[in-house]
């Protein structure tokens, strides 16, 4: 709690769910403030107005572009990340339905993929799941056995909305290449923050969400590489290049071009502040919370993500109990955390349904403090052994645990 001028208690605000959804950037509200009233026009009219639009998309189409090393007409804009998976997965699987029915997938996917594939499943596609390591990464030796001449398309994600493990995805477009297979990836949770270069990870379609990087909600775009063809899913008037009808949104995609302007110029900086004080808060909770583990990759990992798992703990107890305490933290995607069922990426790196259950989700964004990370390290602890004073899961851990002589702590009794 602190006080505010009148010496009213406010409780304080600290976001850190940056996986779920960011903070749009004033620079880019500012930049999409005149697309709405001023420049409103169409931007297939030929007017001046439809020029002007005509005009702003072209610009942000350039500025996606170079995020990703890619070229200007290989962007087109869609109404966010899910839309842009389902474009790139059903679109080349109903393209290439007569060359095959066999799409190669990894069991961690965000569900914008993960039910896209069930639903081609349901079509009459074949559906393999490559397995992962205890750290969420994917195995490459099984995804080259995998891989038939059945198969239409690879997708695996670039890195993971909960755990934050990055992905070779170089040697799997290497792969991909080799067997002469498309390969799409869900790089919704790294572009803007670590480096993607399309050409380098010979990646043929990709998927981009504006407001993961400090755009506006309901845009995303899909990078598909020169000579990729795809069925389209929305059929009208044919724009971005027939694969997404629809008058564009101007406004939203002058937003997407902005965040994307300023994640060029300050990856870097920003990449460093905040897994600085990531790695601050996975030091100081693994050392200072017994029985907590670091869930996903230790080095392989988005710069802002945490992700732990506490014994004898309900995530999403732990979740509200923060909330209390002004931190906003998630017990996994913000998709399924609604949800009672232990989330799919957890359960596929091998924990049980009670451990995947205990998961905290700690994701950073440019806007943290240090001072924020200190607050939130001073709460942590305390609200765990709190929790855990008065988890009957944590009374039959530590009976377990003393048993076996693995810990000297005691159940706080508090
Ligand atoms: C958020 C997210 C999506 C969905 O993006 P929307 O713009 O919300 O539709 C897809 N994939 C990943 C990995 C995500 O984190």
């Amino acid at each position: 709690m602190s006080r505010s001028s009148e010496g009213v208690e406010t409780v304080r605000r600290i976001y850190m769910d940056n996986a779920a959804t960011t903070p749009v950037d004033p620079q880019v509200v500012e930049a999409m403030l005149p697309y709405f009233t001023r420049y409103f026009g169409n931007a297939s009219s030929l007017h001046i107005f439809g020029r002007e639009a005509y005009d702003a998309l072209e610009n942000a189409r350039l500025s996606i572009a170079r995020l990703i090393g890619a070229e200007k007409d290989e962007i087109i804009f869609t109404a966010g990340g899910t839309e842009s998976d389902n474009i790139a997965i059903k679109g080349i699987a109903l393209r290439n339905r007569s060359r095959g029915k066999h799409i190669v997938t990894s069991p961690i996917e965000h569900p914008a993929v993960v039910e896209t594939c069930s639903y081609l499943e349901m079509l009459g596609f074949r559906v393999t799941y490559v397995p992962v390591d205890r750290f969420g990464v994917v195995d490459l030796s099984e995804l080259e056995k995998t891989v038939t001449r059945e198969t239409v398309l690879v997708t695996i994600q670039h890195a993971n909305n909960e755990i934050g493990t990055i992905q070779d995805i170089e040697a799997i477009g290497r792969i991909a290449k080799e067997k002469g297979i498309p390969f799409h990836t869900d790089a919704v949770q790294s572009v803007g923050k670590i480096p993607v270069d399309v050409k380098k990870a010979n990646v043929d379609l990709l998927s981009i969400a504006s407001h993961k990087f400090h755009g506006p909600k309901g845009v995303g775009a899909l990078y598909v590489r020169k000579g990729v063809s795809l069925d389209p899913l929305v059929h009208g008037g044919g724009q971005e290049k027939g694969l997404r009808s629809s008058t564009e949104n101007i406004p939203g995609i002058v937003g997407i071009g902005k965040a994307a302007e300023i994640a060029c110029s300050r990856m870097i900086p920003d990449g460093q502040h905040v897994s600085a004080m990531r790695d601050r808060i996975i030091r100081r909770v693994l050392d200072q919370i017994p029985l907590s583990y670091l869930n996903g990759h230790p080095t392989q990992r988005l710069p802002n993500n945490v992700n732990f798992r506490f014994d004898g703990l309900e995530g999403e107890s732990l979740v509200l109990s923060l909330d209390g305490k002004g931190v906003a933290a998630s017990t996994g995607s913000a998709c399924s955390s609604k949800k009672l069922r232990p989330s799919h990426v957890l359960m596929a790196i091998g924990l049980n349904e009670v451990q995947a259950h205990g998961s905290l989700r700690m994701t950073l964004g440019r806007e943290n403090t240090d001072e924020e990370v200190s607050y939130v390290l001073g709460v942590l602890p305390e609200v765990v052994s709190k929790m855990r004073a008065i988890s009957p899961l944590w009374q039959k851990k530590i009976e377990v645990e003393k048993w076996r002589g693995k810990v000297s702590v005691q159940p706080e009794a508090r």
